[in-house]
C-alpha cells in the first residue's frame, strides 16, 4: 500500500490509458504528483478521478517551452520530483500509421518527434527538478521487438528507446538516477479508436489477443503495478534496462 509513500510522481500522457493506469497504481501506493496532456477535458476528468493529492497540467511535449512549465509548475506545487514516467506518445493526431508507400515526410517527422525526441527531450526538461536517486521511466513498447504492419517508424521510434534509457542511466549515474524503459504489449486503451474505425475495433483487438499466449489483452492496471516497480526501491538494482509486460507476445509466442 505505501510502496510509494511520500513520492513525487509526474507522469506525462496521466489522462488516457496507460498513463492514467499508472497514475491510479502510483495513487494507490501513496505517490502524490501530476499528470499531464494536451486535453484540458479528459485532464480534469483524470484529476477528479485520481481525487486529492494529484493536479493536471496541460502542455505539449513535443514543445520545449510546456515542458519547461510542466516541471516548474510541478516542483512549485510538490517542492521536489521523485519519480518520471515519460508515456506521452503513440499515435500523431489525425495521421493514423501506414505502409511505407503511403507515409510523407510531415508524417515521418511528426511520429518520431513525439514517440523518440520528446522523450529525450522531457528527460532533459526535468533535470533541474529531479531529485537526485530519482527513478525515470520510459514507456517503449513490445512494437520495439516484433514487427507489426504499417508500424515500422513507430517500432524504430520505440526501439530507440530502449538505447536511450542505457545511455541516460549512464549520464545521469552520478546522481543516482535510474532510468529504465517499461514495455507493454497489446494493452486496451483508447488508442485502438485512433487506429482503426469503431466498426474494425472488436476484430483488431481479436486478432492481438490470438498472438498473446496468456490469451488476453493487457490493463492499463497491469502496466500500473509494473511501473510501481520500477519507481520504488524495490527495483534498486535495475539499471538502464527493459522490462517488457506484454503477455508473453514477444518472447514465447
Ligand atoms: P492513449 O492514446 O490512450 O494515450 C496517449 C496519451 O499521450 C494521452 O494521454 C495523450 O493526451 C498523450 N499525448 C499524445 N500526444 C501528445 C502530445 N503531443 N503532447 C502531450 N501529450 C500527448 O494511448 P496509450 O495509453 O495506449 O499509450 C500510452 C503510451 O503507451 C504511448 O507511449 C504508447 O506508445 C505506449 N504503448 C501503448 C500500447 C497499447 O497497446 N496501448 C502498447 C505499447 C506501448 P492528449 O491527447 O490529451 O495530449
Amino acid at each position: 500500500m505505501d510502496k510509494l509513500k511520500n513520492k513525487v510522481a509526474v507522469i506525462t500522457g496521466g489522462n488516457s490509458g496507460i498513463g492514467f493506469g499508472i497514475a491510479e497504481a502510483f495513487k494507490n501506493e501513496g505517490a502524490t504528483g501530476a499528470i499531464t496532456g494536451r486535453n484540458q477535458t479528459t485532464l480534469n476528468r483524470s484529476v477528479q478521478a485520481l481525487g486529492n493529492g494529484f493536479v493536471g497540467i496541460q502542455g505539449d511535449v513535443t514543445s520545449q517551452d510546456d515542458l519547461e512549465n510542466i516541471f516548474q509548475k510541478t516542483s512549485e506545487t510538490f517542492g521536489k520530483i521523485d519519480v518520471l514516467v515519460v508515456n506521452a506518445g503513440g499515435v500523431v493526431d489525425g495521421m493514423p500509421m501506414g505502409p511505407i508507400s503511403d507515409v510523407t515526410e510531415e508524417g515521418y517527422d511528426r511520429y518520431m518527434d513525439l514517440n523518440l525526441k520528446s522523450a529525450y527531450f522531457t528527460v532533459q526538461k526535468s533535470l533541474p527538478y529531479l531529485n537526485d536517486g530519482a527513478s525515470v521511466i520510459l514507456i517503449g513498447s513490445s512494437a520495439a521487438h516484433r514487427a507489426a504492419p504499417g508500424m515500422a517508424i513507430y517500432s524504430a521510434a520505440k526501439a530507440a528507446i530502449i538505447s536511450l534509457a542505457k545511455g541516460l542511466s549512464l549520464d545521469l549515474l552520478a546522481r543516482n538516477i535510474r532510468v529504465n524503459t517499461l514495455s507493454p504489449g497489446s494493452i486496451d486503451t483508447p488508442v485502438f479508436g485512433k487506429l482503426v474505425p469503431e466498426a474494425r475495433l472488436e476484430q483488431v483487438k481479436q486478432a492481438w489477443i490470438d498472438i498473446i499466449p496468456i490469451g488476453k489483452q493487457g490493463l492499463p492496471s497491469d502496466i500500473g503495478k509494473a511501473a510501481v516497480f520500477l519507481a520504488s526501491t524495490d527495483s534498486a538494482f535495475i539499471v538502464g534496462t527493459e522490462i517488457l509486460a506484454d503477455g508473453g507476445m514477444t518472447n514465447i509466442s
